[in-house]
């Protein structure tokens, strides 16, 4: 696979410059940055960033200080700034407070024009998120982390004209991989356990480009220790479907040029891909009820003698790779 090519993941364009932290696109100039976790990257190069990061290193130590000190600073304001609220919504995470944080997100959200450094936000939130989420099950307070970030993401979507939703799912994911790398979850692995499998799900859903894709399943493939001679006894199905999935990926992609990858991206967005999130959900289903699996026929194969679950996701992977039955190419006629 000659897969060099680098996508931006706003909108598909051609990153041409990689500056100190991110990386630049050449078509819409947002920034994404190569740092997945650092919570302080939207308050680089400003006037306030030495002051602002002190409050963001306080979040996590003295959470109710943090909260205070912005709070002060929003109060005694005469026109509260978009990074003021940013900030205080940052620190309400670490008390707990979701939906205050969602408020403040919102109304810095309101108060942006300038939407190039937008991936900085969206890296901070999901760093919280992965926080907030292993607060709340510590605490045994239900939290519904996937429904969470539908709702921010369709606030992003509609203030930025972004599709966002596979952004959000995978930054929230690597925050949660290298929190359990670094042994961070050492005590709660079931946190781990049972959020990666729901992330995992939505970003086969939304991932726009499938080279991430593949890669995130061949970890969570490993970090799950899948087993291709033993799924059936270590109850892997869904696993095995995923693993069945990413070798069609591979195989499929294996002539793909850079126009057809770059044409895949572009063709899904967080519209279109809701049919692709209804597919992955009955393909998961399938993996124990057979009846789900023949209803998977009408996806691509109704006509074929015998249907199982390697028919199902290979219909499944041409519809995502944009390929007709026989190969041909049909991103270029969309
Ligand atoms: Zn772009």
């Amino acid at each position: 696979m000659a897969f060099a090519i680098r996508l931006c993941p706003y909108c598909g364009g051609e990153i041409n410059s990689d500056e100190s932290g991110y990386y630049v696109c050449a078509e819409c100039e947002k920034r994404t940055f190569r740092s997945r976790s650092n919570t302080k990257a939207y308050l680089l190069n400003k006037p306030y960033e030495e002051e602002f990061s002190k409050i963001v290193n306080m979040i996590d130590e003295n959470p109710s200080k943090a909260l205070s000190t912005i709070d002060d600073m929003i109060v005694n304001s005469e026109e509260p700034t978009m990074d003021m609220y940013f900030t205080r919504g940052l620190a309400y995470t670490a008390l707990g407070e979701e939906g205050r944080a969602h408020n403040d997100w919102k109304k810095a959200l309101d108060l942006m024009t300038d939407f190039r450094f937008i991936d900085a936000y969206i890296v901070a939130i999901c760093k919280r998120v992965v926080e907030l989420t292993c607060m709340k099950e510590r605490e045994y307070i239900e939290f519904h982390p996937i429904d969470y970030i539908n709702v921010l993401t369709s606030e992003f979507r509609a203030k930025a004209n972004i599709s966002c939703k596979g952004i959000f799912y995978i930054t929230t994911y690597r925050n949660f991989r290298m929190k359990y790398q670094a042994g961070e979850l050492d005590d709660d692995e079931e946190i781990y356990r049972s959020i990666v499998p729901k992330l995992l799900k939505n970003i086969l859903a939304y991932g726009r480009d499938f080279r991430t894709v593949i890669n995130i399943i061949e970890e969570v493939l490993e970090d799950f220790h899948y087993n291709p001679d033993t799924y059936v006894e270590d109850d892997n199905l869904k696993l095995h479907m995923c693993s069945l999935l990413k070798e069609e990926y591979i195989t499929l992609s294996e002539n793909f040029s850079d126009e057809h990858i770059e044409r895949i991206f572009r063709h899904w967005n967080d519209a279109n891909m809701y049919d692709l999130d209804f597919w992955m959900d009955e393909l998961m289903k399938s993996v124990r009820d057979d009846t789900i699996l023949q209803k998977l026929r009408s996806l691509g194969s109704p006509n074929r003698e015998s249907f199982d679950l390697n028919n199902a996701v290979e219909d499944y992977a041409r519809m995502y790779l944009l390929l007709s039955e026989d190969g041909k190419d049909l991103s270029q006629d969309l």
